[in-house]
């Protein structure tokens, strides 16, 4: 299926590896020009290399903390007028909230709530002026189903997932839309950690930990980051302007509900 945003330019945040590296390459493959940023310049600019031999895609590498001010311009310098944003930064680390400080929490609402909407503040008007914009936030399967050792994820993405349910219904008459992929288990370095850590915890091996996470899916599996990539590419297709304000879940079935 030809998704229609051949020539049309992205930028996809934390994208050197896991679920932003897996979006942009779904979106070069649909032709999308894409800016791809995170913290180490040779890490990422290996990535935008594999991502240009893998499709012929322009790839662009811009290498930033984009949870700071810095880093935001810096990419938005390298595509100030972008069709495609997708938001994403690392996670917040699992704790008790007992042992979370004040400047614990604003680095997690700053990275996972306050950063998506600035670079959403950047590029809103922009894209509704030349009637085509579509925003794809990355949070987590915690949006809908909270994770006790993850209260940081849990509440700033849900902050985002108000702000942006709100902004998303004042903007789709402008061929611009807001939705968000909510990530459950993915075979991602993220994963590995985690599942590092709980094998230390456990004695168990990490295999074993990732096994377990499997088995929690009726999938029977974790996912592959390529079926996330996937999911971005048709929701930033030409024909899903009429998917507005929406929080897919990608968990392989996990979270147990008859719809929604
Ligand atoms: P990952 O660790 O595999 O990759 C994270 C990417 O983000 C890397 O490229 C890293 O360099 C980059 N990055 C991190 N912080 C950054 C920053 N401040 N500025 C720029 N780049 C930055 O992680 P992932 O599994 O791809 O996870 C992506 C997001 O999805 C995270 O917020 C994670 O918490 C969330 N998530 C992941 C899963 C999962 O199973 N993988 C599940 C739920 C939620």
């Amino acid at each position: 299926m030809d998704y229609g945003i051949a020539g049309r330019k992205a930028i996809v945040c934390a994208a050197s590896k896991g679920l932003g590296r897996a979006c942009a390459m779904a979106l070069a493959r649909e032709g999308v020009d894409v800016v791809i940023t995170a913290r180490t310049a040779a890490t990422l600019e290996q990535t935008a290399e594999e991502i240009r031999r893998a499709t012929g895609g322009t790839v662009t590498a811009v290498a930033g903390d984009i949870t700071t001010e810095a880093g935001r311009a810096a990419a938005l310098a390298a595509c100030p007028n972008p069709d495609i944003l997708v938001n994403n930064a690392g996670g917040p680390p699992p704790g008790d909230f007992r042992n979370w400080e004040r400047e614990d929490w604003i680095k997690a609402v700053d990275a996972n709530m306050l950063t998506p909407i600035f670079l959403i503040k950047a590029v809103i008007d922009g894209m509704c002026a030349r009637g085509f914009g579509r925003i794809v936030n990355i949070t987590s399967g915690s949006v809908k189903s909270p994770i006790p050792q993850l209260g940081m994820s849990n509440g700033a993405r849900a902050g985002l997932t108000g702000f942006c349910a709100g902004l998303a219904r004042q903007v789709a008459k402008h061929n611009v839309t807001i939705n968000a992929l909510l990530p459950g288990p993915f075979l991602t370095d993220r994963l590995r950690g985690t599942a590092a850590a709980a094998a230390a915890a456990s004695g168990r091996s990490v295999e074993d930990e990732i096994a377990e996470r499997a088995r929690h899916t009726p999938s029977g599996r974790v996912g592959d980051p390529d079926e996330f990539g996937a999911a971005c590419a048709f929701l930033c297709a030409a024909s899903s302007g009429f998917i507005v304000g929406q929080n897919l879940l990608l968990d392989g079935g996990a979270f147990n509900s008859t719809m929604g």
